[in-house]
Parts: C-alpha cells; sequence; structure tokens
C-alpha cells in the first residue's frame, strides 16, 4: 500500500493553502504557510501565470493531498464516482469522505488523516466490531466505528478527543463518548464539506479530457 512519506508541509506551500496534514501544529504559528507561504523549490518565488490545464491539475493535486491518495487510487476513485447517479465532483468527494482513515479522523480519534491512516494500520480501529486494518475501506451508513480497548487508553487519543471537542464535530457523525464509538449517520452534501476548499468541477473536467 504505497503513501507519501515525503516532507507534508511543502505540499501546503505547493498549493499555497493550509490543507492541514499535521494535527495540531496546523493550527498554531509554526505553520509553514503562516511563516513561509512561497512555494517550494529554487524558483518558488517566481511568479507563473497557469494555464486552464495547470488550474485544473492544482485543483487535483490539492484534492488528493487532502484525502492522502496517490494518483492512481484517486482514478479509480473518479472512474467510480462517473458511473454513479449524481454529480460526478460530489460524489468524488463523498467517496473519499467515506474512506475509514478520514472517518477516524473526522471522529476526532487522529489529529490528521495521516495520524488516522497508521492508527488503522495499526489494528486499532474496529467497524461493528471487527477490526478493520484497511485505510481506504468505505465506511456505509449505519456503520459503528470503535476504538479498540487498547487504543482508548492512550494519552495521544485522549488529547486528539479533546482537540476535536474544542473544534466541533460534523453532523453526519453520532458520537458517543462513553464508549469511544461513532455512528456514521449520513452521506454528507457538498454543502456539508465546507472545510473542503476544493473546485471538484475542474477535476472533473480534467479527467473528462
Ligand atoms: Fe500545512 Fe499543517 Fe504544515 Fe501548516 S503545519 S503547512 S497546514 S501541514
Amino acid at each position: 500500500m504505497a503513501r507519501y512519506i515525503g516532507p507534508v508541509c511543502r505540499l501546503c506551500r505547493r498549493e499555497a493553502k493550509k490543507l492541514y496534514l499535521k494535527g495540531d501544529r496546523c493550527y498554531g504559528p509554526k505553520c509553514a504557510i503562516e511563516r513561509r507561504n512561497v512555494p517550494p523549490g529554487q524558483h518558488g518565488q517566481t511568479r507563473t501565470k497557469l494555464s486552464t490545464y495547470g488550474v485544473q491539475l492544482r485543483e487535483k493535486q490539492r484534492a488528493k493531498r487532502i484525502y492522502g491518495v496517490l494518483e492512481r487510487p484517486f482514478r479509480r476513485y473518479f472512474a467510480r464516482a462517473d458511473r454513479y447517479v449524481g454529480v460526478t465532483g460530489t460524489v468524488l468527494l463523498q467517496l473519499l469522505e467515506r474512506r475509514l482513515d478520514n472517518m477516524v479522523y473526522r471522529i476526532g480519534f487522529a489529529s490528521s488523516r495521516r495520524q488516522a491512516r497508521q492508527f488503522t494500520r495499526h489494528n486499532m480501529i474496529l467497524v461493528n466490531g471487527q477490526r478493520v486494518n484497511i485505510p481506504s475501506y468505505q465506511v456505509r451508513v449505519g456503520d459503528k466505528i470503535a476504538l479498540s480497548p487498547s487504543a482508548q487508553q492512550l494519552r495521544i487519543i485522549q488529547e486528539n478527543l479533546q482537540m476535536s471537542e474544542r473544534r466541533g464535530r460534523k453532523a453526519w457523525i453520532g458520537y458517543n463518548a462513553g464508549e469511544f464509538t461513532a455512528t456514521f449517520q449520513q452521506v454528507p452534501s457538498r454543502e456539508d464539506l465546507g472545510d473542503i476548499d476544493v473546485r471538484e468541477q475542474l477535476i472533473v473536467e480534467l479527467y473528462s479530457k
């Protein structure tokens, strides 16, 4: 299961936007976008006007980076979204939202999708009572996601949960604090995904060429 293992703040600098890939640090003054918001590389500060293709490419790259998905699986998500009934761009985002690592992040067990992926790989997550260690697992409406009993005692989990309490949870997640479980109540609409700063229509145009 391939994944990006390079420096992540570089990805935000490339997109000139916060992608929130590092948890708590993203909200503090140490964030690279706060400190040095220029594209990475020797020619990073050279101004270039993007072509139409360039703009579409950047939108696609941003979506991939937010959800931590590489090119080939991302294309598969798009192919799936294209087959479904509905607005392809919205369906694409909904499929990405239903990834188990994303759900673990949204519930607040992890401070970032990257950390959520690690927790999932380390057998810390149960779906409907069964251990699932596949970050791309597609969660369905009604599924119950829980922390394994050993993970519930970890300090990092407690800190993450406190942090997510402060920020608030999404309406489509029903969280039960006493049991460390959450239920996926409904597939979010595009309006619910206001924090995903991507113009998905441009991704559809890019892949439809
Ligand atoms: Fe991006 Fe977070 Fe790094 Fe800031 S701290 S540049 S938001 S990953």
